[in-house]
């Protein structure tokens, strides 16, 4: 048995302890083997793990236009094309720490704008951050000492397959080899709680609720908690006996926990459903112990939103065309640049998952992904690149923003990271 430079244990093409980067929450425990044609996860894997270890990669080569060559001539051409761009948009973003500080100098010296692709989502969060601010715990505090569980809207055995293995049916806490039991209560609509089981689990609550119609319970029990009466018996499709009930667990609750993801408030102006939970949450602290617990955090938006805001003081959407950095929540936004066409070249960076696929549009494309990753239409520029985690070691920020983790090379690959490949694009500008 031997031990990595990044912590982790196993004998040679075997693996231990390995974090996982393919979701938010980065469970560290996965073990990995070789196969006579790639990787297999041995233990505690879930089908999310499977698909991003077990990928079979395609060969694949950099390219221009279509056409094979050499790695520094593709690095060339993207350089050429970033000099004669008027205004190029970095996006994308699926990358580790390393690759998007290599980003953010390369966007500094080619006046480019960054922004990760799935920021819309983000954004539901930043917002109310950066407006009235938030008690958040973390998947740890949340582990060792929730004994109450609201999730909200989201889906947690799609978005994070163990979330529920790892966090809330844990059997032992850090203070507890027999730790008191837990309410888990799904604040949502269609909400798979076949993972919500075991012997920390005591109820589970089921509240079938719209996701555009949370913000309504939440406000009712903000209410309801200062002493105020709502009128009517529905409340945003819930009896008033239930959000009666559901604020008495609250109440009664030695430190609650309400977790979602922005990514399952896909509806206008759901930053407003996050506030009212966030500003519950200030407000039930004044007699009990609770706290938020944000999810998601897909292609490492959660580090691309953290390395920015350390490098530029915003959270992503910032444009250096000026000469300065320039913050625009509206206009830097990927998703309206794109479609606007304000942009006139688009550099795409998706190392993790290969279905994370640039949009169709004919704004020029420079493709830093790893193989596999598909286009609508050819990229002036692909770069192949490795997978933080798999092909080479790196570091990502966990969802709750708490901790960066070390990611681990579990696979021999010549593939060179996406912080090289932009690094070296950068100083041929
Ligand atoms: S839950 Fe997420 S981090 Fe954990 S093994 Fe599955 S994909 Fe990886």
């Amino acid at each position: 048995m031997t031990q990595d430079a990044h912590g982790g244990s196993g004998s040679r093409n075997h693996y231990e302890n390995v974090p996982c980067p393919f979701c938010g929450i980065l469970c560290d425990d996965i073990e990995i083997g070789p196969t006579a044609d790639g990787l297999k996860v041995l233990k505690n894997g879930c089908a999310k793990s499977i698909s991003g270890f077990e990928r079979r990669v395609p060969a694949a080569s950099p390219q221009i236009a279509g056409r094979d060559v050499p790695l520094a001539e593709a690095i060339r051409e993207a350089a050429r094309l970033l000099k004669a761009s008027r205004l190029p948009l970095f996006t994308g973003l699926g990358t580790d720490v390393a690759g998007m500080q290599a980003v953010l100098a390369a966007a500094d010296k080619a006046g480019g704008v960054v922004d990760h692709a799935l920021s819309d989502s983000s954004y539901r969060n930043y917002r109310v951050l950066q407006s009235s601010g938030w008690v958040m715990t973390t998947l740890t505090e949340a582990r060792n000492r929730a004994d109450l569980f609201i999730i909200v809207a989201t889906d947690l055995t799609k978005l994070h397959p163990r979330f529920f293995e790892r966090i809330v049916c844990n059997d032992k806490s850090m203070f507890s080899d027999v730790p008191p039991k837990r309410t888990v209560v799904l604040l949502g609509d269609g909400l798979d709680a076949s993972a919500v089981a075991g012997a920390r689990i005591g109820e589970v609550v089921t509240l079938p609720v719209k996701a555009d119609r949370i913000g309504e319970v939440i406000d009712a029990l903000r209410a309801m908690s200062k002493g105020f009466t709502p009128s009517g018996d529905d409340i945003g499709g819930l009896t008033r006996a239930s959000v009666e009930d559901l604020l008495a667990r609250c109440k009664a609750a030695n430190y609650g926990v309400i977790a979602w993801s922005p990514s399952s408030l896909a509806f206008p102006s759901a930053d407003l459903t996050v506030q009212a939970i966030c500003e519950f949450v200030k407000e039930i602290n004044a007699t009990s112990r609770f706290a938020g617990l944000p999810l998601g955090g897909s292609e490492a938006s959660t580090t691309a939103g953290a390395v920015c805001a350390w490098q530029t003081g915003f959270p992503l959407r910032v444009s250096f065309a000026s000469g300065k950095i320039q913050y625009d929540v509206d206009r830097y936004a990927a998703s309206s640049m794109v479609t606007s066409k304000e942009s006139d070249l688009i550099i795409w960076i998706a190392t993790f998952a290969a279905d994370f696929t640039p949009p169709d549009t004919d704004t020029p494309l420079i493709l830093i992904a790893t193989p596999g990753v598909k286009t609508a239409r050819t990229p002036a520029v692909s770069i192949p690149v490795g997978t933080p985690g798999v092909d080479h070691t790196g570091s990502v920020m966990r969802v709750d923003s708490s901790v960066t983790l070390p990611l681990r090379k579990v696979r021999q690959s010549s593939l060179p990271s996406a912080a090289d490949v932009v690094a070296q694009i950068e100083a041929a500008l």
